[in-house]
């Protein structure tokens, strides 16, 4: 089977794109200059850009399988190292998603396969506090550690070296924790926000997150409670 449909699409959308901005294409072959570093997760229903409402060139990404963060994996290392080098963005937000189907193999105890080694640190994390977990219902237990892995990568990205030195010059470098819910197409804001090495060394251990599930009501989430309100219609799950 040819591939020639999706080329199709692509001819569709260079010409809507150069309809609605005939000047698009002539900015995009200028050098980008992202604000943003995406870490998600490969799900193809959460795309950075669509998410965010962003044009080509405003993001920088990095994805794969539950947006995890190995300490000695070079594609990411180098992405990180790259964005906050050269690109200087501004923020790295780890940004993960409920109904993660990674997340959800943690619990299969599965062991046949290379994804089940790159999800060790969630598997690790899920032994580690079995009894806290498996005390939930299987949505609640899925929702919950689809957020407490976000934590735990934003905790990884703070200690790359890359980030310590930024932080070590004074950089105005800020590490954000969200989730998205494909139910709703909305972003939430889970915390932690760091922006220096002090906010970073200040933070509980994931262990005691695991432990302490207490969440703040973000600006973010206000501002979709709102959001909702204002339609008429009742907030979104898990506000
Ligand atoms: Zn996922």
């Amino acid at each position: 089977m040819d591939l020639h449909h999706l080329f199709d699409r692509n001819v569709a959308w260079a010409q809507q794109k150069t309809r609605d901005d005939p000047s698009f294409f002539v900015r995009m072959a200028e050098q980008q200059s992202p604000k943003y570093l995406w870490i998600g997760c490969s799900d193809s229903r959460v795309t950075a850009n669509d998410v965010l409402g962003l044009d080509p060139g405003e993001v920088f990404v990095q994805r794969n399988i539950a947006n995890v963060v190995h300490t000695s994996d070079m594609n990411l290392l180098a992405v990180v190292e790259y964005a906050v080098e050269f690109l200087r963005v501004e923020h790295i937000i780890v940004c993960g998603h409920y109904g993660c189907g990674g997340i959800q193999r943690v619990f299969e105890d599965k062991r046949s396969a290379l994804v089940d080694h790159w999800l060790q640190p969630i598997v690790m994390l899920y032994r580690k506090h079995r009894a806290v977990f498996d005390a939930l219902d299987a949505a609640t237990r899925l929702d919950r550690m689809c957020e407490i892995n976000i934590e735990m990568q934003v905790r990884r990205v703070a200690a790359v070296p890359t980030v310590e030195n930024a932080w070590a010059k004074g950089r105005d470098l800020t590490l954000h924790g969200w989730i998205y819910g494909m139910h709703d197409g909305l972003l939430r804001d889970l915390g932690p926000t760091l922006s220096s090495l002090a906010t970073r060394d200040a933070l509980v251990s994931i262990d005691q997150r695991v432990l302490d599930p207490v969440e703040p009501s973000s600006g973010v989430r206000r501002h979709a409670i709102e959001a909702f309100a204002a339609l008429g219609e009742p907030g979104p799950r898990n506000f």
